[in-house]
């Protein structure tokens, strides 16, 4: 689905077969989950093929691996002119971009001095899809800020993810809403969230939630068309009392909820 005899990835300055593509089997990323990474689209538009805010999310990617001490060498830019490339090499307008820095092979718990940086893309409809989700509120937290750098896109911090998702699914639910630490609603599995309340909207503040791109982007749109939109912590019990809910997200985009356990959003 991802890949096939074709199929080019980039690998630590070349274009190579994705097939070909090695990394070691004592790779801290792999044993650890000691890596960080990246979601982007692209977009087949009227101007061709458009990354989308693809300088910030490289700089998102950036800044991940400087907090995990990762080596890492690349400007946003060239990554930006590398990965229209790699689009190119495969012959794709509207994709999904994975960039991915894993950490070299060393079984010590201190950072590995070397890191390899991989980046493929695929063909990738919206990860949620169309309809309207159930969704389920999750028994897993979003981690502890001071167990870990919340805003940074680690390999490792997806265990939560999947988590989260294995249990929604595994009760008939399509996605999971996870609480931070306190118990205020943070995000889902990897989407922000926005609630509708009498005609404004809220959405949790960082802080315990991974600063999406896309969460912000629908902040400034809204800002443009005079939306009301307010950056604040909110209880699972006023959610539940909302007009309206939707997750934003590279992968998922946007999307609505139908549903959050038993209750029923009436706007939707
Ligand atoms: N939260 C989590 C946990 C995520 O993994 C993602 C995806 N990166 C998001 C939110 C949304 O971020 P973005 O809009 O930058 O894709």
């Amino acid at each position: 689905m991802y890949y096939n005899e074709e199929s080019v990835i980039f690998y630590n300055g070349k274009f190579i077969k994705a097939a070909k593509s090695v990394e070691s089997p004592y790779s801290q990323s792999l044993h650890y989950g000691n890596g960080v990474f990246e979601g982007i689209r692209a977009y087949n538009t009227s101007n061709g093929t458009q990354i989308f805010k693809a300088i910030e999310h490289y700089n998102r990617l950036k800044y991940g691996a400087e907090v995990m001490n990762i080596e890492f060498n690349y400007t946003a830019e060239e990554l930006a002119k590398i990965t229209y490339e790699l689009l190119e090499r495969n012959g794709l307008k509207d994709a999904y971009v994975r960039p991915l820095i894993t950490t070299g092979a060393d079984m010590s718990l201190l950072t590995s001095n070397k890191s390899n940086l991989l980046i493929q893309c695929w063909e990738w409809g919206k990860y949620m899809g169309d309809e309207l989700l159930r969704v389920k509120t999750s028994s897993f937290q979003r981690p502890n800020p001071k167990s870990c750098f919340v805003e940074a896109k680690v390999t490792g911090h997806y265990v939560n993810s999947i988590l989260s998702t294995n249990e929604a699914k595994k009760e008939g639910y399509d996605e999971a809403l996870l609480l931070d630490m306190n118990g205020n609603v943070a995000e889902c599995s990897g989407a922000n969230i926005f609630m509708e309340k009498d005609g404004k909207l809220y959405t949790p503040p960082r802080g315990h939630i991974m600063a999406g791109i896309t969460r912000s982007t629908i902040i400034d749109l809204c800002k443009e068309v005079g939306i009301s939109v307010e950056e604040k912590h909110f209880t699972l019990e006023e959610l539940k009392k909302a007009d309206a809910c939707f997750f934003t997200g590279t992968a998922a985009e946007v999307v609505g909820l139908q549903s959050l356990d038993t209750y029923q959003f009436p706007l939707s």
